[in-house]
């Protein structure tokens, strides 16, 4: 039985971090869509990230698990994908974690058609900020960094290497 001043399911999803990110929530993300509450069964709806990228499943786990220990038991999880999400969704408070935590946060998603759009692979040029001095004398070392939704950058600057975020 849950007590009335319990801590709501949305706020209990939207603490929820993101496995690649562990900075920034799902809320800060902007991938939550809907959290309904009925009595004890919850029903969460999310529009999944970078189709490149594996989290999604541990995204899943990883809110049934924060809805369990608050003594949700009763979890459904459904996938929204239109819209498809666009990294144009992460919060100001998002893009600012990504920052302190040394990334480089995506900068305008580029313009596109309805429809699921796969995590591009061809190298477009982007004006880069070092997170660390905020030069814009930066270089791609790697279109792909840690994972395939970062690209990796070095900043001729100050010499740091960073990830930066990928727009989609
Ligand atoms: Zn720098």
């Amino acid at each position: 039985m849950r007590f009335a001043t319990a801590v709501s399911a949305l706020d209990i999803v939207s603490e929820v971090l993101d496995p690649e990110m562990p900075m920034v929530t799902l809320d800060d993300l902007g991938i939550i869509r809907e959290v309904t509450q009925h009595d004890d069964a919850v029903t969460v709806t999310i529009t999944p990230t970078y189709s490149g990228c594996p989290a999604m499943a541990t995204i899943r786990d990883d809110i049934t698990a924060a809805l369990a220990r608050n003594g949700f038991d009763d979890v459904e999880i459904r996938t929204s994908l239109q819209p498809a999400w666009s990294t144009d969704w992460i919060t100001d408070a998002g893009r600012r974690k990504l920052v302190e935590a040394g990334y480089s946060p995506p900068g305008p998603a580029p313009r596109r058609t309805s429809g699921p759009i796969p995590l591009t692979l061809t190298i477009r040029p982007r004006a880069v900020i070092c997170p660390q001095c905020r030069s814009e004398n930066t270089q791609l070392v790697s279109e792909f960094g840690a994972t395939l939704c970062k690209a990796h950058y070095r900043c001729t600057a100050c010499g740091e290497p960073f990830d930066h975020v990928k727009e989609i």
